[in-house]
């Protein structure tokens, strides 16, 4: 199984990709993760990838479908059947249409471009909301898990902080960016019928569930 896991930060992607992968038995394989193996080993990818980074430039959209066209031929991808799940990539159409070739050369193609969608404003609120313990990392949420007393851990009486990432506005530009990029890869997979749009809203078990529903028809 071929699946490509799009959504927007925030909309709980590290946990259906995990349960997809365990289900499913086919490799997570997100876009950091590449990124950091071919940097540690110094492969010439990863020495590349680093010169770019170096000069505080973006890695290009070439680059970074190199690494993954590499990571695909990995022992597990072809374990599986040359099944995986990406995560982070593709971020831009010419990333999608890339890996169309990169399946093509095997003789395959995408099974889905799973979409968990997640209304912006509601997005914002949750992540936005999030209150962390700096002792124990216990996480709170000011409007749907709030501790016994404001602002302070229940476990160890902590003040609790908010993440710079969780910023409203560092939310909202991330958000920004994120639809920006992230629209006409929708509409390239709608066009190519592979989008299966999920209602991330849900409690993540249900998530997984409508996931599920999707997936067992091509088991
Ligand atoms: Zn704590």
């Amino acid at each position: 199984m071929r699946i490509v896991l799009l959504g927007p930060p925030g909309a709980g992607k590290g946990t259906q990709a995990k349960r997809i992968c365990e289900t499913y038995n086919i490799p997570h394989i997100s876009t950091g993760d590449i990124f950091r193996e071919n940097m540690k080993n110094d492969t010439p990818l990863g020495i590349k990838a680093k010169e770019y980074m170096a000069q505080g430039l973006l890695v290009p959209d070439e680059l970074v479908v190199d690494m993954v066209e590499d990571r695909l031929k990995h022992e597990d991808v072809l374990n599986a059947g040359y099944g995986y799940l990406l995560d982070g990539f593709p971020r831009t159409v010419f990333q999608a249409a890339a890996l169309c070739a990169i399946n093509a050369k095997k003789d395959c193609e995408l099974d889905f471009a799973i979409n968990l969608d997640v209304p912006l404003d509601i997005l914002i609120e949750r992540v936005s909301g999030r209150r962390i313990c700096p002792k124990c990392a216990a996480t709170y949420h000011i409007k749907y898990k709030k501790p016994l007393v404001d602002g302070i851990c229940d476990l160890d009486k902590t003040p609790l902080y908010q993440r710079d990432d969780d910023k409203k506005e560092t939310v909202e530009k991330r958000i920004e960016i994120y639809q920006d990029q992230t629209f006409p890869l929708i509409t390239f997979y709608e066009d190519k019928q592979k989008i299966i749009n999920i209602n991330g809203l849900q409690h993540m078990t249900d998530v997984f569930n409508d996931i599920e529903k999707v997936l067992s028809g091509v088991r």
